[in-house]
């Protein structure tokens, strides 16, 4: 029988209480209860966690990538077997529905298995010299040791990323991971210590946020920072790590247009937009949030895309049957509550939705606004919830116009029959991925990241193991 425990710091191959004892605790955004609590570091703590990933990592960069690869298989297959009571427990402390919580974790055993493949990979150039007794080489080493810091959304997926490319990478890593959602987190570090990966190589501590970024960033054991969350809060860590010239990968917010044609298949699109805006309660940095949709097909597509959002079973995420759970934490609640209120006064038509659901816990009803004008506080900031706008074009320019109004450049979707206007589209938007006709980002083998306000950087495909690599060029005269 899956249960939720305590959740402790991981510092040095060991579990361990924060020194000074304090703890944070972990509430059911289904019930408000208390379910547990979270070690709370300290300075003691990061210093700790400093010198053991300093001493993990000149243990892990001397160690092959054959073998760091070994390793990493063994705790993708361990995070695989625990998929069940690791879904218990991140549903426990998240509210998504527990099909999703494995789903996630499932995938986590995925993205491990890739960035241990790309390992063996990290090849670096022979250049040719100009004198015949010149040999020139770029060998890629690892960068050191890592500070990455992981939100409360998915526990696991964006831990996973982070941890498995620094170890990949040979770095070490301290990840400050989610005090809100740390057991799910807790165990896939849990799965890389069964595994075997030396004492040091990965390192776990949650706290008070700004406390540790701004203790780690700047400390010169730290060569590289990794971060997703808010662009507000990521503007201001990279502002830091730039002060102290350290690498950074920076995966923020987004405000996902959505294009649905004249020509699309509308069917299709309500469908897998629909099922892609509620999934995690909205809590997703690609939820598709802005549907920008051909008046001639406005009403079919509203129509279908109300139904399904109608048609969602709203509860706790360890009920069977249920496709959609509370919020994360009140916070998001409120902030529904206010740009719902917003949008609804400057214009925008409510067609379902748009309330808290009950008096207990943080849920909220699937909601759709549709003409909702530009100056509405929704139509400009990342709702990061369960709330749908649907919004008119006559042209393809308009279309294109609005979708890159905002300095949000992170996923964007589209559904045409036609191949010109798919070609318009993707070379004409501003974001870092765009998926046309269905749902495809996020597999551990392609690029993930934003441009502009989302943040630079990748953190899938071949091209996220490169951030954990510096490149040093050796060149060798035969004597
Ligand atoms: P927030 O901006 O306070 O925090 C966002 C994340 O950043 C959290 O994980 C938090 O622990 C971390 N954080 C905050 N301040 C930090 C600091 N000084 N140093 C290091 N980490 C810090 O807001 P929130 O209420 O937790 O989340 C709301 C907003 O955050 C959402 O509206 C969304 O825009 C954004 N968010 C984005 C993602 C994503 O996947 N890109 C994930 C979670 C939250």
């Amino acid at each position: 029988m899956a249960t939720y425990s305590d959740v402790l710091l991981f510092i040095g191959g060991e579990w361990r209480k924060a020194a000074d004892g304090a703890t944070l605790p972990i509430l059911n955004p289904a019930t408000g209860e208390t379910l547990a609590t979270v070690a709370k570091a300290g300075r003691a703590d990061l210093d700790a966690a400093l010198d053991a990933a300093d001493k993990g990592f000149r243990k892990w960069r001397a160690t092959s990538a054959y073998d760091r690869a070994k390793i990493m298989r063994k705790a993708a297959d361990i995070l695989r077997e625990r998929a069940d009571d690791i879904a218990f427990k991140m549903t426990s402390e998240q509210g998504k529905p527990q099909i999703e919580a494995k789903m996630e974790t499932l995938a986590g055993g995925d993205i491990i298995d890739w960035f241990a493949e790309e390992a063996r990979r990290t090849y670096g150039r022979i250049i040719p010299g100009r004198l015949a007794n010149v040999t020139q080489l770029a060998i890629k080493e690892p960068v050191g040791v890592v500070a990455g810091f992981s939100p409360w959304n998915f526990p696991i997926n964006q831990a996973v990323r982070k941890i498995s490319a620094a170890v990949a990478a040979g770095c070490s890593i301290i990840l400050k991971g989610p005090e809100e959602t740390p057991a799910a987190c807790a165990e896939l570090v849990r799965a890389y210590a069964d595994a075997g990966v030396p004492a040091g190589v990965v390192n776990l501590v949650f706290g008070v946020p700004a406390e540790i970024s701004a203790y780690l960033i700047p400390h010169p054991v730290v060569r590289k920072i990794t971060f997703t969350g808010s662009t507000a809060v990521g503007k201001q860590l990279a502002s830091l790590a730039g002060l102290h010239m350290k690498r950074v990968t920076m995966e923020l917010g987004g405000h996902a247009p959505a294009l649905v044609c004249e020509d699309a298949d509308v069917e299709l699109a309500a469908k897998i937009l629909s099922a892609n805006k509620y999934r995690n309660a909205g809590q997703v940095c690609v939820s598709p949030t802005r549907m920008l949709v051909h008046e001639s097909v406005f009403d079919d597509f509203r129509d279908r895309f109300v139904a399904a959002a109608k048609a969602l079973k709203v509860g706790e995420g360890t009920e069977k049957g249920v496709t959609m759970g509370p919020l994360a934490n009140p916070r998001r609640v409120d902030a529904m509550e206010r740009f719902t209120a917003d949008a609804v006064k400057t214009g925008a038509t409510l067609q379902t939705g748009g309330k808290r659901i009950g008096n207990k816990g943080n849920f909220f009803e699937p909601t759709v606004l549709t003409d909702v004008p530009l100056e509405a506080r929704v139509m400009n900031e990342e709702p990061f919830g369960p709330l749908a706008i649907i919004n008119r074009f006559s042209t393809l320019d308009d279309a294109l116009a609005e979708a890159n109004r905002l300095p949000y450049g992170l996923a964007s979707y589209a559904y045409t029959r036609s191949g010109a206007t798919a070609h318009a589209i993707h070379s004409g938007i501003e974001a870092g991925m765009v998926s046309i006709n269905h749902h495809g980002l996020a597999l551990p083998e392609v690029p993930f990241g934003g441009v502009k306000d989302s943040g630079y950087g990748t953190e899938g495909g071949a091209d996220a193991l490169e951030a954990y690599l510096n490149t040093k060029f050796v060149t060798q005269a035969g004597v």
